[in-house]
């Protein structure tokens, strides 16, 4: 068998093994120390109330005779479909019809999967720093070329920095594809309207697509903020955009997401949307009923209450970091539409020597943004994914080390 070499050859994934393996060296040697993790970009909050009775319910509804389903409709159910066309969009100014919509098991297996629809020389931009996911897919399917020191040598980096405000500049070459996530995963930043329209205009222009990752949409609190790509005129014609419940509503164990593909999305005669079906519906076999239930549940009044009292909570631990590392003369970024907090490290460290500054002296664990892409470097990534105890202490110990 000839072995996928763009696969094999693949680096390793390591920045979170990394962590994981300082983190549990220094444990060894400091059994009594309490670690604080705000780390990894996991939720912490229990699932809803609305969500656990919707999911017990369908649940017992499948162990009855005339409740019982079998495999579902390839694209999602009808009442979760309806559910989100109508408050994720029709609420917001967008009109979407039901074919345009699809549920998945995840956005990460929605943005990994999407490439497919991309010709194998296909041209990627992505920002910098940037969710490895984009990056790693393509790189997988042998568009990027070779990997040296820590760059595709044939992938578009856009970098995001203090300097340029965490907005990218255009692409200064002809891409295929930009992958763009607002509120933006690591950086915590987001575009408004303007900057946005930029995008979906340079786009337009250049028949290039974009791939929209709105999964922290639930965390925008400004008004300026766009919540789909879809607010911004045109982008039906040249943007997907993948949204997800996992931080919405703490669906990252329970697993329910869904993909917008418009009608409107038509490149070299070929309509994405039908492409997009024809290879879900082959590859795919649906979210499971009480799972989509339980995401349905999210779009009633209690449900959507309760949600966003578990946005809040979070919001308000990242303004508790923010402010804090403010205090401390640090400069800070993102935590205002975005559960994540993005610090310039002090006096110019390295992104991992100041992870083991926090490590070893503050028992504080966080990602280092060089992790997330070479523009990452000089950066630190903290969560507002925790408790509200964990979270104060967690700065007050930052600010003794700092
Ligand atoms: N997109 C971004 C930007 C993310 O940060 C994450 C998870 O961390 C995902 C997608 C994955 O979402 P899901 O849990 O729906 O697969």
């Amino acid at each position: 068998m000839k072995i996928n070499k763009s696969l094999s050859s693949m680096p390793a994934g390591y920045l979170f093994a990394e962590i994981a393996k300082r983190v549990k060296e220094f444990s060894a040697a400091h059994p009594d120390a309490h670690i604080l993790r705000l780390g990894i970009g996991d939720v912490t909050r229990p699932l809803v109330p609305a969500v656990v009775d919707e999911m017990i319910a369908a649940a017992k509804e499948m162990g009855t005779p005339e409740g019982f389903r079998g495999y579902g409709p390839d694209f999602g159910y009808d009442f979760l479909v309806s559910a989100i066309i109508e408050k994720d969009y029709i609420a917001r100014g967008v009109s979407l019809s039901k074919e345009e919509v699809f549920i998945s098991d995840g956005a990460k297996s929605d943005v990994g999967n999407l490439q497919e629809l991309f010709a194998a020389d296909a041209k990627i931009a992505v920002t910098d720093p940037v969710y490895p996911v984009y990056v790693d897919s393509n790189a997988m399917a042998g568009r990027l070329g070779k990997f040296e020191n820590g760059k595709w040598s044939n992938l578009c980096y856009l970098p995001c920095n203090a300097e340029n405000g965490f907005v990218p500049d255009l692409p200064s070459e002809k891409v295929d594809v930009i992958y763009l996530c607002y509120p933006n995963n690591p950086t915590g930043t987001v575009l408004n309207k303007d900057q946005l329209k930029k995008f979906v205009d340079w786009a337009l222009e250049n028949e290039a697509l974009i791939v929209y990752d709105a999964a922290y949409k639930a965390f925008i609190t400004e008004e300026d903020v766009p919540q789909s790509i879809y607010e911004i005129e045109g982008a039906k014609k040249c943007a997907m955009e993948c949204c997800s419940f996992s931080k919405t509503a703490g669906f990252t164990g329970t697993r329910c997401a869904y993909t917008i593909v418009p009608k409107e999305l038509i490149f070299d005669g070929v309509s994405l949307n039908r492409i997009w079906g024809r290879r879900q519906a082959t590859k795919f076999n649906g979210v499971s009923y009480p799972i989509q239930r339980a995401a349905a549940a999210i779009y009633t009044d209690e449900g959507h209450a309760q949600i966003m009292e578990s946005i809040a909570y979070y919001l308000e631990n990242a303004r508790i970091i923010r402010e804090g590392l403010e205090k401390a003369g640090i400069q800070v970024y993102g935590g205002v539409n975005a559960p994540y907090i993005w610090m310039k490290t002090p006096d110019g460290m390295g992104s991992w020597e100041f992870f083991d500054l926090l490590l070893n002296k503050a028992h504080v664990v966080g990602t280092p943004g060089e992790g997330f892409g070479p523009s990452g470097e000089g950066y630190f990534r903290l969560t507002a994914f925790n408790t509200r105890e964990n979270t104060i202490a967690a700065v007050e110990r930052i600010l003794k080390v700092l």
